[in-house]
């Protein structure tokens, strides 16, 4: 085989496509990750749920992992932003079948993966990107426990944070600002007073302070914590470009995959928050694992 092809290009150097690097390292495979480094928890300073890590900040696990992988010497890193992926023509066996454009060089491999995750979509509130991960978050199970039983505010974005105003009295006493998005029907309404949330129509201003809401008649409500839904979109347009099937949930698409983590592209890969509804580390570092053996597998049996 060629020397300058790669038997997989892995796009996203993060928690799923590193767990995806270690199998292939570890079956001496020629594996070449792609990274531009922008993981989509890099706004919070704690990670949470992930047995083993809980509680470290999370660029800490993803540097502990990178250094883990590079240990094995058939792996290589580029810290850069792949442009482009395509299929050209090749068997996939011995011949690339897939070129990664980054600036001006070109890539080739054998298999493609992609574990490139998600972009949270922030609703458009004053002061709320500056406090994302920090004071207002989206994950109950990630951020939760640390609000000590505070007072929780919950920010619609629309009648999904039905969702979240149930889940959150768990973790605190908490309120849902309507904010003009939606107005809970007589049902939506028994269940939010079963779990004695209450209910807030003035429109919100602007979140200031550590995580206090003003509202548009002036009052002030004080927090332990936010929460707010964020629709999702894929953090790079690679799934689009080569035309893969995907799988629509209420918060966004991601990319459709088998079992074995292989898209409706033969040879292409993806796993990860990109290629899957529920999302934390713990779920992305399983992805990685199975896409990892599903590329070996594919590698293995020729596959293509
Ligand atoms: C604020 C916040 C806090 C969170 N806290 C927790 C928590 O406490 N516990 C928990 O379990 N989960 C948490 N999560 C969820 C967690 O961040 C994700 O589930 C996890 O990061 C998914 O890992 P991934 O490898 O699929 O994607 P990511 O970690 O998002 O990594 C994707 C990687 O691909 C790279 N990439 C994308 N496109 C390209 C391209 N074209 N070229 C090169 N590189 C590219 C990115 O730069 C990035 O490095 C949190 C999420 C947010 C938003």
């Amino acid at each position: 085989m060629d020397n300058r092809i790669h038997e997989v290009i892995i796009i996203g150097g993060s928690y799923a496509g590193l767990s995806a690097a270690m199998q292939l390292g570890r079956a001496r495979r020629k594996v070449l990750i792609i990274d531009e480094g922008l993981r989509r928890n890099r706004f919070a300073s704690h990670s949470h749920g992930f047995i083993t890590q809980d509680g470290v900040d999370p660029a800490i696990i993803a540097a502990n992992a990178r250094a883990q992988v590079m240990k094995y010497p058939t792996v290589q890193w580029v810290s850069a932003r792949a442009d482009l992926a395509r299929r050209i023509s090749g068997t996939g066996s011995t011949h690339a079948a897939f070129e990664v454009e980054v600036g001006d060089t070109r890539y080739l491999s054998l298999r493609l993966l992609l574990a490139t995750g998600v972009k949270d979509i922030l609703p458009n509130v004053i002061g709320l990107a500056e406090r994302w991960g920090k004071s207002v978050f989206h994950c109950p199970y990630c951020h939760g426990y640390e609000l000590d039983r505070g007072r929780i505010g919950v920010i619609a974005g629309s009648e999904l944070s039905m969702h979240h105003a149930l889940m959150l009295p768990d973790w605190g006493p908490t309120t849902l600002l309507l904010n003009g998005t939606f107005e809970p029907d007589a049902e939506q309404l028994a269940a939010l007073e079963a779990r004695r949330v209450t209910v807030e129509r003035t429109a919100v201003a602007a979140i200031t302070g550590h995580a206090d809401v003003r509202l548009d008649d002036g009052r002030t409500l004080s927090f332990a914590g936010i929460f707010a839904l964020a629709p999702l979109e894929l953090a790079s347009p690679m799934a689009e470009q080569l035309g893969l099937e995907m799988d629509r949930g209420p918060l966004g698409a991601v990319i459709k995959t088998d079992p074995m983590k292989e898209t409706s592209m033969q040879g292409v890969f993806a796993c990860g928050d990109a290629a899957r509804m529920m999302a934390s580390i713990a779920l992305a570092v399983g992805d990685g694992n199975l896409a990892g053996a599903g590329v070996h597998r594919s590698l293995m049996f020729g596959l293509i």
